[in-house]
């Protein structure tokens, strides 16, 4: 189980979420990257595991509107095309963290810094 982080802020201007986990690294995460990540059952095939999203429907200007904390495990994201029934857990928002540190955990860590 991962620790909520210490600081969870959109930033519309760039489109991007910015997270603040506890030992100080911070996340950086695309809008549109995050929408399409959406865990719900709507956007997630409960039995199968498999996309039915469709990304390319997405609007490329989406923004968050609202993150409600939701306990001690995750964050529901209210988007800007009225979606707001994904919630994204820590562990899960870790695991999609696309900076070069979390994305090559298999090693080599110094090549992008
Ligand atoms: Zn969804
Ligand atoms: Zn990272």
């Amino acid at each position: 189980m991962n620790a909520p982080p210490l600081d969870i802020r959109a930033v519309t201007k760039d489109g991007l979420l910015e997270i603040t986990w506890e030992e100080g690294h911070t996340g950086l995460y695309p809008f549109l990257t995050l929408r399409g990540e959406c865990p719900c059952a709507g956007c997630v095939d409960e039995h199968t595991g498999e996309r039915r999203l469709d990304r390319a429907t997405l609007p490329d200007d989406i923004v968050i509107r609202d993150i409600q904390l939701v306990g001690h495990y995750g964050a529901r994201v209210v988007w800007s095309d009225n979606h707001d029934t994904g919630i994204y857990t820590w562990d899960r928002l870790r695991r999609l963290c696309p900076c070069p540190k979390c994305s090559s955990r298999s090693g080599d860590p110094g090549s992008q810094a």
